[in-house]
């Protein structure tokens, strides 16, 4: 039973065998410091943040671009592996896709951890792999393919060619920074704070990058800045474009800083197959047409983008003489 793991600064997404997605929940933990156990991950504990009495901490241990917390990371991905394995005495075999700004002392944190829940072998993929198999691309006779990632924490991006990384480069801009973007707009416009959950849903609802609209709206709950009482009002495709624009301008120049950066062979093959978005921020309305227009490029998001670095995951099984063993990944990076 073959298990890849995508572990997401906001969701983890695992897969099994030929069974497919087995497992897709936030990357939360809850943990009682004072009986030093671990109350619960995943939905469960990310329905507590905020709620709990002192004593139990919950928390999002890879959010924000960096682990948190080491020990409540390993905790967290013991816990979703049992969660598909059960107890059974199972002896997977792991290949996993972690965040591109983990440490050395982060991955090998990782790598115990799933050792520790029973892997008989643990692969590291690297991100821009995974997500590009999972796309659909082939890997082996990938060209010159460029992939955009949007995740919660982090945009990566990409070029891949032959199996192999040529340039990565990372901001930590992705959708968190988005919802508090949108957040920090409202308050300062409406003055009236709402929640990030709420953002989150009013970017989800109402994101385009292009030609916003006034009549494209939707009613949103906060509390007034100034009165300090519960206050429900309209805000629109237009609020939303001006809260993020300076994030969407963050990603598209990391992307034309890419394309100057690669090698003119390259750029060629680039231009032949596309940018690939992928990634929850590829759901972002119009984000391909506004890169293929900045750039000259077509531009196109995956298809289902939030799960194909997990599909890659499960696909890397398939190529495992390509894949480094994770104490030897961290050997070499
Ligand atoms: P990670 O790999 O970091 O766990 P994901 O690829 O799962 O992240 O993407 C999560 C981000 O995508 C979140 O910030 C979420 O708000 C955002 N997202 C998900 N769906 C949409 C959507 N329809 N429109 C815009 N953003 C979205
Ligand atoms: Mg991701």
């Amino acid at each position: 039973m073959d298990i890849g793991i995508d572990l997401g600064t906001t969701n983890v997404i695992m897969t099994m065998g030929n069974k497919g997605i087995v497992l897709n929940e936030p990357s939360a933990i809850a943990y009682n410091r004072k009986k030093k156990e671990v109350v619960a991950v995943g939905e469960e504990a990310d329905k507590m943040i905020g709620k709990v009495p002192p004593h139990i901490v919950t928390i999002r241990p890879l959010a924000n671009g960096v682990i948190s917390d080491e020990d409540m990371t390993q905790c967290m991905i013991r816990e979703f592996i049992y969660k598909v394995i059960g107890h059974r005495p199972l002896r997977p075999q792991i290949v996993i896709c972690v965040p591109s700004f983990i440490t050395k002392v982060e991955y090998k944190a990782v790598i115990e951890a799933a050792h520790s829940a029973g892997a008989r072998k643990v692969y590291l993929i690297e991100e821009p792999i995974a997500a590009l198999m999972g796309a659909g691309v082939d890997i082996e006779r990938a060209n010159g393919n460029l992939i955009v990632d949007i995740g919660g924490g982090t945009t990566d991006v990409a070029v891949i060619s032959l199996n192999g990384i040529v340039i990565a480069r990372s901001i930590k801009v992705g959708g968190n920074k988005i919802d508090d973007s949108i957040v920090n707009y409202i308050s300062s416009k409406y003055k009236v704070l709402i929640g990030e959950k709420m953002a989150e849903t009013a970017k989800k609802k109402l994101t385009t990058v292009i030609e916003p609209k006034e009549e494209v709206n939707m009613l949103v709950k906060g509390r007034s800045l100034t009165s300090g009482m519960p206050v429900q009002f309209e805000i629109s495709q237009i609020d939303i474009f001006n809260a993020i624009l300076d994030d969407v301008s963050a990603i598209v120049e990391l992307v034309k800083r890419v394309v100057e950066e690669t090698p003119p062979e390259l750029v060629s093959d680039i231009y032949e197959n596309g940018i690939l978005l992928t990634g929850g921020g590829a759901h972002l309305g119009g984000l391909d047409k506004l890169i293929a227009g900045e750039l000259g490029v077509d531009c196109f998001a995956a298809k289902n983008p939030t799960f194909c670095v997990a599909k890659g995951t499960a696909k890397a099984f398939k190529h495992l003489n390509t894949l480094l063993d994770g104490f030897e990944y961290i050997a070499q990076h």
